[in-house]
């Protein structure tokens, strides 16, 4: 939040200062081929999965879910769920409409298409590479 707050943008892209919620630049993005990226989407999780899509979804893959296994398989480094904040949808594609709703449209990416990032401080990433099972951008299907 304090990273859509400093640049006053929700879109990220080249320049932009990834802030942690004490106010310090943790990350900068120092190139970027695909040029948006979601920062208001949400991760999914089982819940989430269930009410958009199905009860029978709740089973099925939840980046919530591998990001709690993440911290659970290196008390190293002494995280707990209050840890796992906002996440960014990197290479996802969800524009603001009009009305003020959030749209997920067909990605912008496509393979070999990049992020950079330059660390400003320590910091540990936990990256999700969701298949997104059942947005429409996907047609379900997940893409290389
Ligand atoms: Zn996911």
């Amino acid at each position: 939040m304090d990273t859509i707050r400093a640049q006053n943008n929700v879109y990220l892209s080249t320049g932009t200062v990834l802030m942690s919620n004490l106010n310090k630049p943790m990350l900068e993005i120092v190139a970027d081929t695909c040029g948006r990226h979601d920062t208001l989407g949400g991760a999914c999780a089982t819940e989430s999965n269930t009410v958009r899509y199905a009860l029978e979804k709740k089973c099925m893959h939840a980046c919530r879910d591998s990001w709690m296994l993440a911290i659970a398989e290196h008390e190293e480094y002494g995280l707990s769920k209050r840890d796992i904040t906002h996440n960014i949808n990197f290479f996802m594609n969800v524009p603001i409409s009009h009305e003020g709703g959030l749209t997920f449209e067909d990605g912008i990416s496509a393979p070999g298409k990049y992020v950079e990032l330059e660390a400003k401080m320590d910091v540990i990433v936990l990256i999700s590479n969701c298949p997104q099972l059942t947005t429409p951008v996907t047609d379900t299907i997940p893409h290389p």
